[in-house]
């Protein structure tokens, strides 16, 4: 891999998030285009999956040790500002101890 590309990857964080980003029931994968992939700057950290109850699209999938709560796929910021996430309100963003309550610890 050249050095500049790999300068410009967002590799393994160095500390735990606090929060985490997970797709809900609401994705409908965007017709394979997914917004919220081109916005999150960490490689392979979303990725299109097929839906089980629409095998006919792809939803999406957040990989949750490698994202790092940067909440740029989402659409709300601070003070109800808007940024260029989903537009469907389809990702969630979890506390850290609330995802590990119900999954299980992380690996980091
Ligand atoms: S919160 Fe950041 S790192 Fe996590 S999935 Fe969204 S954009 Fe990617
Ligand atoms: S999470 Fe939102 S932006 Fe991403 S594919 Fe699903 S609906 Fe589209």
């Amino acid at each position: 891999m050249a050095v500049k590309e790999k300068a410009k990857r967002t590799e393994k964080r160095k500390r735990k998030p606090k929060i985490l980003a997970v797709i809900n029931d609401a994705c409908t994968g965007c017709a394979s285009s997914p917004i919220c992939i081109t916005e999150c700057p960490v490689d392979n950290c979303m990725y299109e999956v097929e839906n089980p109850d629409a095998p006919a699209f792809n939803r999406v999938f957040v990989d949750p040790l490698l994202c790092i709560g940067c909440k740029k796929c989402i659409t709300k910021g601070p003070m109800d500002t808007f940024l260029e996430g989903c537009p469907w309100d389809a990702i969630d963003m979890i506390p850290l101890g609330e995802y590990e309550e119900e999954h299980g610890a992380l690996p980091y």
